[in-house]
């Protein structure tokens, strides 16, 4: 599969894991848009939230229960934070690899902020 995301998840493309387990991966993204700017992806290639399946519900509830814990880590969950999944090109997915940005760490306005 050649996908950057599956690379990282799988220790073929090295950097900094701030979290894994058997279904997730977390690192910051390259290109920070926040003080706080963590990518978290699940293990198993999913293209995007819109090709989730019905098995792939609870997936999405522990990517988001590890943002809150990445969040309360980082020292933001009382300041404030954002989560973000972009779906398809209006959508402003650029990765094809279903993915959560927590964002946090100033003031956010619209959209990525
Ligand atoms: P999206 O626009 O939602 O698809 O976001 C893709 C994100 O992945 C962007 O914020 C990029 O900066 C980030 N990104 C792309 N390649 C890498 C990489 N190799 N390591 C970390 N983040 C990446
Ligand atoms: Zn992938």
């Amino acid at each position: 599969m050649d996908c950057v995301f599956c690379k990282i998840a799988t220790g073929e493309i090295p950097g900094k894991i701030l979290y894994q387990d058997d279904k997730v991966v977390a690192f910051p993204d390259i290109h920070p848009a926040a003080p706080t700017h963590i990518l978290i992806i699940p293990r198993q290639h999913i293209p995007s939230l819109a090709r989730l399946s019905d098995n792939d519900t609870a997936l999405v509830g522990h990517m988001v229960k590890i943002a809150n814990k990445l969040a309360k880590e980082g020292g933001i969950a009382e300041s404030g934070y954002r989560v973000v999944i972009n779906c398809g090109k209006e959508g402003g997915q650029v990765v094809p690899h279903l993915h959560l940005h927590l964002l946090g760490g100033r003031k956010l306005t619209d959209g990525m902020g």
